[in-house]
């Protein structure tokens, strides 16, 4: 952290200043120029709060140089995360394909989509049992009763599950769910990530429609220093100018991501796009950008979906796009 303070400052408040920060465990190397002092500290000033400096009189300015995550940064664990559920990898150069049904609405319908992502070699079954619907009066849910389906159709398929939580008086309803999935409304519903910091499980966390990367890595912090390792990151698209698409999909994001953090980071380019039409062509991009997984929505009767239809996959489609995301990552490899 840099401490930038104005022309000629008050000796006083400067000497109390540095004696704050030393009492902080901070070091203060100060750099006095002809018209500017900077003060630079050394040591570990995530604790520090900016704010209280800036406020200061004798202060024009303060600025981070470290970043504020630790445990989520490359710098520290220069090696990738991966994260094994079942037989799926996650991370470490893989693809990992998720899909599934936006929520689990019937055991015809879970079972059907469930046959045909895995016959079309998907990596894990997704599907919400608690869906916190932006209206109240949309479909919420199964509830418990699609926690018992997700169960029945992992034991069938034997594909690990993945399913949202929302709330963490939810948790002992998911000890044999595989991953939770934090939804984009609950990037910085801050209780649930403490409480999911305090497991095991892995987690998908999505970023917020209007978060920065650095917010998203924020949020992954929480989970990670409550002593859970197992965090992967999801880029589902975030809010533009253009109201097109629900979502802008933020390629961009992956890569620099992945250079940030050790963290897989996948792409779910359902929730981006909206629209059915645009969802191969949005996991493609997601694919070529080098992301380590992609999760599709996916639906046995997408017109009669109660959720999400619009954006799902029939099963056709998603063994098509399956295919071609294979494909693009075998030729990607091959370049590098
Ligand atoms: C979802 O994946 O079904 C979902 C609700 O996505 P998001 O939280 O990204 O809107
Ligand atoms: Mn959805």
């Amino acid at each position: 952290m840099i401490v930038i303070l104005k022309n000629r400052p008050d000796p006083d408040q400067l000497e109390g200043l540095i004696s704050w920060l030393n009492a902080q465990g901070v070091a203060v190397h100060p750099t006095v120029g002809a018209s500017q002092t900077i003060l630079g500290l050394v040591g570990d000033t995530s604790r520090i709060d900016m704010n209280l400096i800036a406020a200061l009189d004798i202060v024009e300015a303060v600025k981070r140089v470290a970043e504020p995550y630790k445990n989520a940064n490359r710098k520290f664990h220069p090696d990738d995360t991966v994260i094994r559920v079942g037989n799926a990898v996650i991370g470490g150069g893989n693809l990992t394909i998720i899909a599934g049904p936006c929520a689990v609405e019937s055991e015809e319908q879970l079972m059907a989509t469930a046959e045909a992502v895995k016959a079309a070699g998907a990596d894990l079954l997704r599907g919400s049992a608690f869906k916190p619907g932006s209206s109240p009066y949309a479909f919420q849910g199964l509830g418990i009763e699609g926690i018992r389906l997700l169960l029945a159709a992992k034991e069938q398929y034997g594909l690990p599950v993945v399913s949202e939580i929302y709330d963490a008086s939810q948790l002992p309803l998911f000890c044999d769910i595989d991953v939770l999935m934090v939804g984009a409304k609950n990037m910085q519903n801050y209780a649930l990530l403490r409480a999911l910091g305090r497991t095991e499980k892995p987690v998908i966390l999505k970023r917020g429609f209007s978060n920065t990367r650095e917010e998203l890595l924020m949020s992954a912090e929480y989970i990670l220093a409550g002593g859970n390792p197992n965090v992967i990151l999801c880029e589902r698209g975030i809010r533009t100018f253009d109201p097109s698409v629900p979502g802008t999909l933020d390629v961009a994001a992956v890569p620099l991501l992945k250079s940030l953090t050790h963290l897989p980071v996948i792409v779910d380019p359902s929730s981006a796009g909206g629209k059915y039409t645009y969802v191969p062509a949005l996991a493609r991009a997601g694919a070529a950008a080098g992301a380590d997984g992609v999760m599709i929505e996916v639906h046995s009767d997408p017109a009669h979906a109660k959720c999400d239809g619009l954006q799902s996959l029939t099963p056709e489609k998603f063994a098509k796009t399956a295919a071609s995301l294979r494909r693009i990552r075998q030729l990607i490899s091959e370049e590098e």
